[in-house]
């Protein structure tokens, strides 16, 4: 597939949104709008980069926020927006061969999508930045923007009306579903809700254990010696696997508690090996109680933040993201819908009397895209009268 980017030349309309304050930007040619980047040659020599967003996805990799045409788009054709993280605009841009539309990458910190809108990067400013940057009020004549539907907890739709002229539009979580939804115009259930597939879950498992082996390797190999810190990376690649692949199956309440249950197990069969091998020492004992309980606690501590299902640990920890306990108010529901078009586990139903309603708290992952979209703000969060109290000075 080509990548082509939008380039100055020629004479055009300008578009009123882009032509503000100061010098006037030069216009953008209808026809010949893009100079191509020639697909690259050796895609056999992409595999560092490939391996390195694979083992170290919580890592930012940012890419140029720029304008991409895929296929052959007119000015009537979507424009959709994503991130600047490279692994996405490269997901985004294979989903889409075979589309005619526009790509905005937006500058997000070189986060994906969900991380870089709950963490405050990806906002209407990052839009604002790019619509301007790249000029594509020039290029077409609609005013609309396809969202990913994950960034709809940094990004109010409303807000970007008001501070663009433009309307965004959620679209489907993943991005396979796009060219679908862009046939129908119309969003379906599944297309709503995040998944959590075997292979997703075997990708996850991967990324935890680049992150954590990278962080904590140094530990266990400074107290046991160079070897054990071998073990410890193996160690957290088995917990990884184990606990990404049966967090639906394992015992336990919290995923601490599931990656206990899995470490008495993999302790029992470990003395079962040290024993047949004849080295089942105090020393061995304790060193591998010391490996298998370190690494459990890190994958049961870690797994949330690797999966859609789970309140991520990693946004509270870095970015503080506040603590959502949320409730709708029968009374200013207008049963718009958005917060249920929006959220994306199944939390809400819509009542007979049109009302939404928070049927089911426990799977809310508290992304607070529901309270960020409500346009009369019929969704409040209970937490915060508890925010208040400790806030105030006595
Ligand atoms: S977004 Fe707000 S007003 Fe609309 S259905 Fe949900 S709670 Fe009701
Ligand atoms: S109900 Fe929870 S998961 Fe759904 S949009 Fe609101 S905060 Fe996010």
């Amino acid at each position: 597939m080509k990548e082509t980017v939008a380039t100055e030349s020629g004479l055009s309309r300008i578009h009123p949104a882009t032509n503000g304050r100061g010098a006037a930007p030069q216009a953008i040619r209808d026809d010949a709008t893009t100079r191509e980047i020639p697909a690259r040659p050796w895609p056999v020599f992409d595999w560092p980069r490939r391996l390195f967003q694979l083992v170290f996805r919580m890592v930012p990799y940012p890419t140029k926020p720029r304008l991409i045409k895929i296929g052959s788009p007119n000015r009537k054709s979507p424009v959709l927006v994503t991130t600047n993280y490279d692994l996405t605009v490269r997901r985004v841009c294979r989903a889409l061969a075979g589309t005619d539309c526009y790509l905005l990458v937006a500058p997000a910190g070189g986060l994906d999508v969900w991380c870089a809108a709950g963490g405050g990067r990806f906002s209407i400013d990052s839009i604002i930045s790019i619509i301007k940057t790249s000029r594509i009020a020039e290029i077409v004549d609609h005013r609309r923007l396809l969202l990913p539907e994950l960034s709809a907890s940094g990004i109010n739709m409303f807000d970007l009306k008001r501070r663009t002229g433009w309307i965004g539009i959620f679209g489907p979580v993943e991005i396979e579903d796009v060219p679908e939804f862009l046939k129908t115009k119309h969003k379906t259930e599944t297309m709503t809700r995040v998944t959590f597939t075997v292979l997703q879950r075997l990708e996850m498992a991967v990324a935890m254990w680049g992150s954590l082996t990278l962080r904590f390797t140094l530990f266990p190999a400074l107290i046991f010696g160079w070897r054990a810190g071998l073990w410890f990376g193996l160690t957290v690649a088995l917990f990884s696997l184990a606990i990404s692949l049966g967090c639906f199956v394992v015992p336990g309440k919290t995923f601490v508690q599931k990656s206990g249950v899995l470490a008495l197990i993999g302790y029992a069969v470990t003395l079962g090996i040290l024993s047949y091998l004849d080295q089942a020492t105090p020393f061995e004992a304790v060193k591998w109680a010391t490996l298998i309980g370190f690494a459990s606690f890190l994958a049961g501590t870690a797994f949330p933040s690797y999966s859609p299902y789970w309140p991520c640990g990693y946004s509270k920890l870095f970015y503080g993201s506040c603590d959502l306990q949320l409730e709708v108010i029968e009374t200013q529901c207008i049963g718009c819908g958005v917060c249920d078009n929006v959220c994306p586990v199944e939390c809400f139903a819509l009542t007979d009397q049109k009302k939404m309603e928070f049927v089911n708290p426990k799977v809310c992952v508290g992304c607070g895209a529901c309270v960020l979209q409500c346009p009369t703000d019929a969704i409040i969060n209970e937490v915060a009268e508890e925010h208040l109290r400790q806030a105030t000075c006595s």
